[in-house]
């Protein structure tokens, strides 16, 4: 995914509030959605382009899945609906994230037990950028579509409190 990550979690974390009862966290909900992304600033400037970043912990399910275990034990003890709230609402974000990545650029879901990357389509690099590569490619679509979904949200939202 290239531009669908933010608004994709616009759209899950306003959904979530509904179900949670909530109009707080939809920060910590646009955060989470890109969060694996920032990778990227280690990917350019300190890997030199070495490894594939969606091999990186942050985009590895086992790193997420080892952190909600250890947030579900947390909240067990715990008992906060504020904790059980903000991390549902984090944790939701970042697997929409993953899932989202495995659309068209792969993500390693059964590291470490297979090193095999999921893919659901195969963008080619007919392109010298990886950039044009996802632009002008079909898949685009799909982002465009969730961009304009979001934001016709984002208006009916906004025109509703405003008449509010
Ligand atoms: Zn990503």
């Amino acid at each position: 995914m290239f531009i669908a990550h933010l608004p994709a979690g616009y759209l899950l974390t306003r959904w979530l509030q509904q179900r949670l009862k909530t109009t707080e966290y939809l920060w910590i909900g646009l955060a989470a959605s890109i969060l694996p992304d920032s990778d990227l600033v280690y990917f350019y400037f300190i890997d030199n382009r070495q490894t594939l970043h969606h091999e990186y912990w942050i985009h590895l399910p086992i790193f997420w899945l080892t952190v909600w275990i250890a947030v579900l034990v947390v909240n067990l003890l715990a008992k906060s609906r504020k904790l059980s709230i903000v991390s549902t609402i984090f944790l939701a974000n970042i697997f929409l994230h993953l899932i989202l990545d495995t659309f068209a650029a792969g993500i390693l879901w059964l590291y470490p037990l297979w090193d095999k990357s999921f893919v659901l389509i195969d963008v080619p690099a007919r392109y010298s950028s990886w950039v044009e590569n996802f632009i002008f490619h079909w898949s685009f679509l799909v982002e465009i579509l969730i961009f304009i979904w979001a934001s016709a949200v984002l208006l009916k939202e906004r025109k509703k409190n405003h008449l509010d």
